[in-house]
């Protein structure tokens, strides 16, 4: 059985409204997911019958709040397929868990002329820590090029590869052109050489399946706010090993066994890298987000989106002045685009006069666009609750728009 869009919208309250006199068309999934009514409730009911802070309290409502905070953490080791649940740390973002790993990982075993790799298409959060580790440390970043479709030269990051790369950082599908990268090989061929693989999955947790055991990556960084849950929580995932021979991120409560003047013990995985009163109530609503995504089925969201763009890349193909930007063979439903002699911004504003909503921009992809020679682009991203009716509506607003300068 196919998804049921109407049925889904009617839980996410944010879709009913009008913007600018229209309906709301929310087509900037990739920036961040609507939350389910659920999530929402959960919200609320925390703060109404839970609030405590957690792990240390010896009454009930800490030990209520902990064992939510904690079951999270069960359900995100379930939807990872991670070993253990000390696997799973959780962050304020992708970006800050890509920044503890370079803070971390990158500080204590990365070292003077030793080689990071990432890829032209990579998202700033996963660029510029790299820059700030190599700066520090005397090594080198190394950067593996891209097709004029967005898709990974296999050949170049082969002759990249060597002895000297220890890490390999690499976006798994990216958020500016939709490809899914080859991440799997990747990671093989990036093992065989000995260096760690993190995955930036910011993008691929929403849409496919991502089982960390069977990819067999190292690390891998999200954000909740992408998947149905709230702003200001992310996860990182880490091979227990790994982790362990990491030194701690920030100090303070949580992360400490002991402290004296003389000597501090740290705690362990998962609570080493959980310094301070962590982002409770996020950590519990979005546990509600997860189950929406399981009740669902991945498949079935992805089946959905796929039919969702392929519907959006052929309607709006047939559009004088639509130039695509990114047309890898295996994307996810991210449509990316210019029209001819306009700027992506202008075109953003008139669609939102439209009540459309699009990201325009470089996207946080900066070296990217560069590529690509372009300033940015227009990017509607489709999610579970979007509708055929809604690309239709789409398309008939872009070619009105692209018809003022290509007659
Ligand atoms: N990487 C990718 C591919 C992304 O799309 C994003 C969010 N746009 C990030 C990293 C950063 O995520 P956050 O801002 O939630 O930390």
């Amino acid at each position: 059985m196919p998804v049921n869009s109407e049925k889904i919208r009617s839980i996410f309250p944010v879709l009913h409204q009008k913007v600018n006199g229209k309906p709301l068309i929310y087509l900037d999934n990739a920036a961040t997911t609507q939350k389910p009514k659920s999530v929402l409730d959960a919200l609320t009911d925390y703060y109404k019958h839970d609030n405590s802070n957690i792990h240390r309290g010896a009454h009930t409502l800490a030990d209520r709040a902990t064992r939510y905070y904690e079951k999270t953490r069960t359900v995100l080791k379930e939807f990872l397929n991670a070993k253990e649940e000390e696997e799973i740390i959780f962050t304020k973002g992708t970006t800050e868990s890509i920044n503890l790993v370079a803070a971390t990982y990158g500080r204590k075993f990365i070292t003077k002329g030793d080689e990071i790799l990432i890829s032209t298409m990579e998202h700033h959060s996963n660029i510029v820590p790299w820059q700030m580790l190599c700066e520090e440390k005397e090594a080198i970043l190394k950067i593996i090029p891209i097709n004029d479709s967005g898709e990974i030269l296999m050949d170049d990051f082969d002759s990249l590869l060597n002895e000297k790369t220890k890490l390999v950082s690499i976006v798994h599908v990216s958020n500016a052109l939709g490809t899914i990268n080859p991440v799997r090989e990747i990671i093989k061929k990036a093992h065989h050489f000995g260096a760690k693989v993190l995955l930036d999955g910011a993008q691929s947790t929403s849409h496919l399946d991502v089982n960390v055991q069977e990819l067999d990556c190292d690390f891998l960084a999200f954000s909740a706010h992408k998947l149905y849950g709230p702003t200001g929580l992310g996860v990182l995932y880490g091979k227990r090993k790994i982790l362990e021979s990491m030194p701690p991120y920030q100090g303070g409560g949580e992360m400490i066994k002991e402290v004296t003047f003389a000597k501090t013990t740290y705690n362990d995985i998962p609570f080493k890298f959980e310094a301070g009163t962590p982002n409770i109530a996020d950590v519990i609503a979005f546990q509600k987000a997860l189950e929406f995504i399981n009740e669902l089925g991945k498949s079935k969201i992805k089946t959905h989106e796929d039919n969702l763009l392929s519907y959006a890349t052929s309607l709006l193909g047939e559009i004088k002045g639509f130039i695509p930007v990114g047309t890898a063979k295996e994307k996810v439903s991210v449509l990316s685009f210019n029209i001819n002699g306009m700027h992506p911004f202008d075109v953003g504003m008139m669609l939102d006069a439209n009540g459309i909503a699009v990201r325009t921009g470089h996207h946080c992809t900066q070296p990217l666009m560069q590529r690509f020679g372009i300033e940015g682009t227009v990017r509607a991203s489709f999610s579970v609750y979007n509708t055929e009716s809604e690309i239709d509506y789409l398309a008939s607003a872009v070619a009105k728009i692209a018809k003022i300068k290509n007659k």
